[in-house]
């Protein structure tokens, strides 16, 4: 049986949360092990602020809050994503909108980006897709000179890397996600990078109640009270102090996954030159965070078929994501922008293989034997 994830634990978590309850006595949220993260991000990917949060989902609400979207607003966004990605600025009231997505990387067309533009569109969140970068020049571009923000969906992306930099650190924002499926953990849990310096302060102060609490342990007032919206966003130093020690394993693991990542491409090329698949563009594997391998079969049948065989043999393949503009909700509350073809073509395709960090090289092969076996007399 070879699942589909499999949680890595590092070695150090329960020692690093014994710490948090015994030796610094200090479980809520801010306390050694948080400062500890914080400074990680920003010395590792140079974002300006790095705050922790409950989730990806939370980072995304606060950046939603910070850019003050209001009801009638629009922000565009790829349908082919996780309904975190939308539901941050619908809770706010205003509209997603959707553009299609790029057939080699499924992420946001950017050459779609401009024309999609109104005079109610605030923002454009990029999302990462399989922690392979967007093109951040461009969509940057677009954002400044049609006065956007920019808010990178980075929950699969933490150290996503291209000439340009580190995913989530180029954006006013960056939102990444440590939930236990993706490749650094913290059972649930998530950061906001926030880039543009701007607005360092007041993402203190939303996370912390709309109160001005972290300025007070600082010194910097000499009480604290309610100055602004706010909720609570920040998590347990415990959840941090588990984070902490995978972090510390952080770069051998998006190596090793990278390197998963490359395998699995060079074993399954011939399929791709039989006809039978579509893989991910070798050229954009060298910058991923290793977070998902994919093929997109030839049709939905060949899909279904493919993930039952595979079932058969043990293996967990999965598929995603029921377009958010083809979704009940979705239906009620966002829009789209032009066609949707590459996005109804991946939802309709695509089948994830099994990826782990320590998964063997030997249950990588079994993996791609069943797959062979599945298209032999295709
Ligand atoms: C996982 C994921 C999220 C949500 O992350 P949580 O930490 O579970 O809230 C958001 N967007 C994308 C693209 C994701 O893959």
């Amino acid at each position: 049986m070879i699942k589909f994830n499999r949680p890595f634990i590092a070695g150090k978590e329960l020692y690093y949360i014994s710490q948090a309850v015994m030796k610094y006595s200090h479980i809520s949220g801010d306390g050694e092990f948080t400062r500890k993260c914080q400074r990680w991000f920003e010395e590792t990917l140079g974002c300006k602020k790095a705050l922790l949060t409950h989730s990806c989902t939370a980072a995304l609400e606060m950046a939603a809050l910070l850019c003050d979207i209001r009801p009638g607003d629009e922000v565009i966004m790829p349908s082919f994503t996780f309904v975190s990605t939308a539901n941050a600025f619908v809770l706010r009231g205003a509209t997603p909108v959707f553009v299609d997505i790029r057939p080699d990387t499924l992420n946001i067309d950017e050459k779609l980006l401009a024309s999609a533009v109104t005079e109610k569109t605030r923002a454009v969140v990029p999302v990462h897709y399989a922690g392979v970068p967007c093109d951040m020049d461009t969509i940057l571009e677009v954002a400044r000179d049609k006065g956007l923000f920019v808010i990178e969906d980075a929950a699969q992306a933490l150290l996503s890397k291209d000439e340009t930099g580190f995913a989530g650190a180029r954006g006013d924002f960056g939102c990444v996600s440590f939930h236990e499926t993706k490749n650094i953990i913290s059972g649930e849990g998530g950061a906001l990078f926030v880039n543009n310096e701007q607005f360092i302060e007041r993402a203190e102060i939303i996370r912390e109640k709309g109160t001005n609490r972290s300025k007070f342990f600082r010194g910097e007032v000499d009480k604290y009270t309610w100055v602004d919206v706010g909720s609570s966003f920040l998590p347990s130093d415990i959840i941090a102090a588990f984070l902490y020690a995978q972090l510390e394993h952080a770069e051998e693991i998006v190596t090793r996954r990278k390197e998963l990542l490359i395998s699995y491409r060079e074993k399954l090329e011939d399929l791709e030159c039989r006809g039978m698949c579509q893989l991910p563009a070798r050229e954009t594997l060298e910058s991923s965070s290793g977070h998902i391998f994919y093929l997109l079969c030839r049709s939905l049948e060949d899909r279904d078929a493919l993930l039952a065989f595979l079932k058969q043999r043990g293996i967990g393949g999965v598929f995603h994501y029921v377009p958010l503009h083809d979704s009940p909700f979705g239906k009620q509350v966002c829009r789209v922008h032009g066609t949707m073809k590459e996005t109804l073509r991946a939802a309709g395709s695509l089948l994830r293989l099994p990826l782990y960090y320590e998964m063997t090289d030997e249950e990588q092969d079994r993996c791609v034997e069943a797959v062979y076996e599945f298209y032999q007399d295709k």
